[in-house]
């Protein structure tokens, strides 16, 4: 498996301190890390994890905590469902009309943190509700974030 340890000196300080295990493999057009399979191809993280922790069941992911989408440390990984996994990301969708009313319920002082547990998005996407910054007030922001 083409990955090495992160080396401070090409990943960052922090890339040593969590034990990341970065891909220098072949990368899909996402710049996701992949690896041929004999019937196609897997995400690398995915091939790891099945190596070393287990098969992974239909329709879950996983999930990059560590936040680099080239560690395959299996460790930095959790198997998340779809939903989990873009509610971490912050982007779960509302509709406008639901997030319309968290917007209001912004303006009349909920915190964030209520917004997201109440209306079951990340407290980043709640910050958003709460500036009109989330994509229903305008449709062509897109969220910066991808899976794994
Ligand atoms: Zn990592």
């Amino acid at each position: 498996m083409p990955w090495r340890h992160a080396i401070e000196k090409l990943d960052g300080r922090e890339a040593v301190l969590c034990d990341c295990w970065i891909w220098w493999g072949m990368t899909d057009e996402k710049g996701i890390p992949v690896r041929r399979t004999k019937d196609g191809h897997t995400t690398a993280a995915r091939a790891e994890w099945e190596k070393r922790v287990g098969p992974i069941p239909n329709g879950k992911y996983l999930l990059a905590v560590c936040g680099r989408r080239l560690c395959v440390n299996p460790h930095h990984r959790d198997l998340v469902s779809h939903r989990e996994q873009a509610f971490r990301c912050g982007i779960t969708k509302l509709t406008p009309g639901v997030a319309e009313t968290a917007w209001q319920c912004a303006q009349a002082g909920m915190s964030h943190r209520r917004i997201a547990k109440v209306f079951g998005v990340s407290p980043r996407t709640a910050g958003r509700i709460a500036k009109r910054e989330y994509p229903m007030f305008d449709s062509e922001e897109r969220d910066g974030n991808d899976e794994l």
